[in-house]
């Protein structure tokens, strides 16, 4: 049969997506799914300058550990994880935290004690546990309470996370709670990091309510579900896969396998524009040429930057102003009976006051099943980050035995263990400081002009995994609107 202009299908827009972590693989998935359901065939490459993918999430076995080496879960009131799992069939291996030790601890003056419940990263969403809490002295209280009476200030611009917590709750919330509970979750420091761009909802709280106790409350009885997830929303409000999470990169590539692709130990160092026809052409590390029609750069904002930085020099210099900081994860295996502290909670963060040398310590086997045989525990503890970078200059040995110090004297984990090991994470967490939205800005105002252009990652919007699956996919919805 001879093909006449009618029956002869569209060549292939070719798309190549950079970076084989979770965001450049959750971008090539959606195109994937895109092309099926608009029917349009595109031809998508993916390369990975490791010869792994996944990025920053890495699960080992070590003997009967299952240890993540990166992130270890998710949050679920953000959908777009939850959802990717179950488009690729992983539905009934995700798992819930366990419900026996759902709380956190916080060090005060050398001693493990409870995060009061309901308290939410910066405030009380309940009275009666601050009351009662050993946290804060009873002015401390007082000036928590009064939050609840102070008059809303708007127009204030992007505070930081540090002024608006001293602002509405004072000095003591943001020293003994709120620095350590945040600076866990962004490795930053709270006096740089922007709130507008970290925790928009209390600001709202402020400006809708008059005060974030109040916004907090509301929530709570118009939703009690999303509260802290102790109240049997789907999954609870973290959630993980049942093997670990390389489930969800390795269902990803397997998925990606027949359509997709995939080069791995393929580093791209910069992309060039051809201007005329709108492609893009760039040299993969050995050499070879690739051109295509369309690009997604789903890399850390700093590597973005040099791979557009022949394109769009303004484009590359707002890359280039988000910051990042480093972090190294202690991994540990312990017998729990040699452990005097019963370890009876998640986890526990260290308040910068207490002048520590580590940032927290998540005891992993307890929040979910499976990490640890009978009778062990699974211990991962948080060093350096932005508050101390100096730390990670020491050798791994040196931070080893440092960690172990800080074990043996804060919970009493004797220095025997079945294993330790460093996994260290250079220049991996973006720093979302004040003025990070208005980058943001800058950055997608440059990319209008470039419609076939598109930046994956989680230096954009939101450090975590959902949002980073969330950019992938937006990236994917971009590009083919461009087609
Ligand atoms: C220690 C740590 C713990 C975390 N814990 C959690 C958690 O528990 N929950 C949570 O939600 N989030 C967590 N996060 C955040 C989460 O892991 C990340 O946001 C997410 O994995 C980032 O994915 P990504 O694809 O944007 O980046 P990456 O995973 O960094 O992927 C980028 C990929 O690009 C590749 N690459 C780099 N340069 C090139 C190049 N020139 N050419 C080709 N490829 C290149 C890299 O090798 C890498 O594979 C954690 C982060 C860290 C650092």
């Amino acid at each position: 049969m001879t093909e006449t202009a009618s029956s002869k299908s569209p060549s292939p827009f070719r798309i190549a997506v950079i970076g084989g972590g979770l965001a450049g693989l959750s971008a090539a998935h959606r195109l994937m799914e895109l092309s099926r359901e608009r029917q349009h065939p595109v031809s998508i490459t993916i390369y990975e300058a490791a010869s792994h993918w996944g990025g920053l999430v890495q699960t080992k076995h070590h003997d009967d550990y299952l240890v993540e080496y990166g992130a270890d879960s998710f949050i679920t009131n953000k959908p777009w994880a939850v959802s990717l799992c179950e488009r690729l069939g992983l539905g009934a291996e995700l798992i819930p935290t366990e419900t026996e030790f759902r709380r956190s601890l916080v060090l005060r003056k050398g001693r493990p004690v409870p995060v009061p419940g309901g308290f939410q990263l910066m405030a009380p969403a309940k009275i009666w546990p601050i009351v009662v809490s050993p946290i804060f002295s009873p002015w401390g209280k007082l000036r928590l309470g009064l939050e609840y009476l102070l008059p809303r200030q708007t127009g204030l611009g992007d505070e930081s996370l540090a002024e608006f917590t001293r602002r509405r709750f004072g000095r003591e919330a943001l020293e003994r709670l709120v620095q350590p509970m945040i600076g866990g979750i962004y490795t930053s420091d709270p006096e740089k990091l922007s709130l507008a761009a970290t925790l928009p909802r209390f600001q709202e709280f402020e400006h809708q309510f008059g005060s974030v106790i109040r916004g907090l409350r509301r929530q709570q009885t118009e939703a009690p579900d999303n509260s802290d997830g102790s109240s049997g929303a789907r999954y609870g409000l973290f959630a993980t896969l049942r093997d670990g999470l390389v489930g969800l990169t390795t269902a990803l590539v397997n998925k990606l396998a027949d359509q997709v692709q995939l080069e791995a130990d393929s580093r791209v160092d910069s992309i060039e524009s051809l201007g005329e026809n709108g492609s893009f052409q760039f040299e993969i590390s050995g050499g070879a040429k690739a051109e295509f029609d369309g690009v997604i750069v789903a890399l850390p904002a700093y590597r973005a930057a040099s791979l557009v930085e022949p394109i769009e020099n303004k484009l590359a210099e707002a890359l280039k102003s988000i910051e990042y900081a480093s972090s190294a994860i202690v991994i540990s295996g312990h017998r729990l009976q040699d452990i005097q502290h019963p370890l009876d909670a998640f986890g526990l963060v260290i308040p910068a006051i207490e002048n520590r040398k580590i940032l927290a310590v998540s005891f992993a086997s307890r929040k979910f099943a499976g990490r640890a045989p009978d009778g062990r525990v699974l211990l991962r503890t948080f060093v350096g980050g932005a508050m101390q970078p100096e730390l990670l200059d020491r050798s791994d040995e040196d931070l080893l035995d440092l960690v172990a110090e800080e074990l043996q004297e804060l919970l009493g984990v004797p220095r025997q263990a079945d294993f330790a090991l460093v996994s260290r994470y250079a220049d991996a967490m973006p720093q979302y400081h004040v003025g990070h939205l208005e980058i943001v800005g800058r950055i997608e105002q440059c990319l209008e002009e470039m419609p076939r252009l598109a930046l994956a990652g989680n230096a954009f919007h939101g450090v975590g995994i959902p949002d980073t699956i969330r950019s992938g996919e937006r990236a994917a919805e971009r590009i083919f609107q461009s087609i």
